[in-house]
């Protein structure tokens, strides 16, 4: 029997009606701020995640999905969804007048990643992105969106860690610095970090190996050899979430996974979370647009593990909380006539209401509908059909009572305030 690839999985039932809770709440709140969805393609040209997340990072250099499609180009399944946004804004001239652009998706990602909990082949993310944005105040309004999303997911053991990486400008000095600090010490270190600190000093401080992360200790911070600009910014920032009442750390060692990120990034984390502690991560990266071929313009953005989310809600909320539709019964032809026109006329009205097909007996349908946890079994045979009635069974409470066929969608409607 076939199954799903590894690192791939089928969504349904519990898991998959948090993820649409999770994607609802998060639309809203996208609409309240005035974000607008844009859907790339999966399949993007390799080029766009080379230049942009960078051949260094480990996304790229170890967990791509690439391929050569039968014409002979050498594509990827996104691994991020950022890179795209940023090539889709340019393709269609969205940043022709310097007005913000306020963008966000949800959709799936794809990482050839070692297998472990909570981390797949395929997983969802759900991002935000603003252009022609520059200020720290566009980043505080992006970070309370984010902030009071995951707020109303009942999520609450939240804290942001911030950092600033600085410009392209300011890293050369940092680099030697931390350059000559790893010199001290670099036989304990991993060897991909010897591998980074030729190729991009900043990975090592992001390097997963607990021994690189103890002998990181002491090592020079970035936000000391910021400039003055970046320096203000990142202070305006730490004042406003403050002012705000948003918890925040100051963490040296953030530079995320990618390489196209300038001055502020960030994270957030959730002590419920255990080992996988961050729940997302983001920020500002001002020469991306430019770096695939668009003009120079402020971005910032964050993208959040949909997979992740879901499964912190499940171990904090349980099951999903759902409510199952009453169901129609029909027993005999002409009911079952007469009871699809009354579903019609209840589904016209907006609610929601399942229909009995299968022509089954009384016994075996009323069964399916408590086995499904429908609240209501409506049962329409001859007899009620010949008085105009349906016979409303309450299938918790056990007892019975008749509704006039004409006066079901609103006792139905009634039911369901
Ligand atoms: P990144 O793009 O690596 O910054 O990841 C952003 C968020 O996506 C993370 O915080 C995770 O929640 C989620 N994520 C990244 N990789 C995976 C994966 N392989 N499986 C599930 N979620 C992931």
């Amino acid at each position: 029997m076939a199954q799903s690839v590894k690192g791939t999985r089928d969504l349904f039932g519990n898991e998959l009606e948090w993820f649409q809770r999770i994607e609802d709440t998060a639309r809203r709140a996208f609409h309240r701020h005035g974000y607008s969805e844009i859907r790339t393609p999966i399949l993007e040209e390799i080029e766009v995640f080379k230049r942009s997340v960078g051949e260094s990072s480990d996304i790229v250099h170890k967990e791509m999905y690439d391929f050569k499609d039968k014409g002979d180009r050498h594509v990827a399944m996104r691994p991020e969804n950022t890179a795209g946004v940023v090539r889709a804004v340019i393709q269609h001239q969205m940043l022709a007048t310097s007005d913000p652009q306020l963008l966000y998706y949800i959709g799936p990602m794809f990482r050839y990643e070692r297998m472990q909990a909570g981390r797949y082949r395929q997983f969802w993310q759900i991002g935000a992105e603003s252009f022609q944005v520059s200020t720290p105040e566009s980043e505080a309004e992006s970070l309370v969106m984010l902030y009071d999303f995951l707020k109303e997911l009942g999520l609450t053991q939240l804290t942001f860690s911030i950092n600033s990486v600085g410009t392209p400008e300011c890293r050369p000095a940092f680099h030697e610095a931390f350059r000559a600090f790893f010199k001290t010490r670099e036989e304990q270190f991993c060897a991909d970090c010897h591998r980074r600190i030729a190729e991009n000093p900043l990975r090592v401080l992001d390097c997963k190996n607990e021994r690189c992360q103890a002998a990181l200790e002491g090592h020079p911070v970035l936000v000391d050899y910021l400039d003055e600009a970046s320096r203000a910014h990142h202070e305006r920032l730490k004042e406003i979430l403050g002012a705000l009442g948003i918890p925040f750390v100051e963490n040296p060692r953030l530079v995320r996974g990618l390489d196209y990120y300038t001055r502020t990034a960030f994270e957030v984390l959730s002590s419920d979370l255990g080992a996988q502690s961050a729940l997302l991560g983001g920020g500002r990266y001002d020469g991306l647009v430019k770096q695939l071929g668009g003009p120079q313009v402020a971005a910032f953005g964050w993208s959040i593990g949909l997979d992740r989310l879901a499964m912190l809600m499940q171990q904090l909320h349980g099951n999903a909380p759902r409510k199952p539709a009453p169901i129609l019964i029909p027993l005999g032809a002409s009911a079952t006539l007469k009871a699809i026109q009354l579903a019609r006329a209840c589904w016209a009205q907006g609610l929601d209401l399942v229909l009995e097909t299968r022509g089954a007996n009384l016994k075996k349908a009323l069964t399916t509908a408590n086995r499904v946890g429908a609240p209501l079994a409506l049962i329409l045979g001859d007899g009620e059909l010949e008085q105009g009635v349906v016979a409303v069974k309450d299938l918790a409470a056990g007892t019975q009572e008749t509704w006039n066929l004409a006066e079901v969608p609103a006792k139905l409607s009634a039911t369901r305030a």
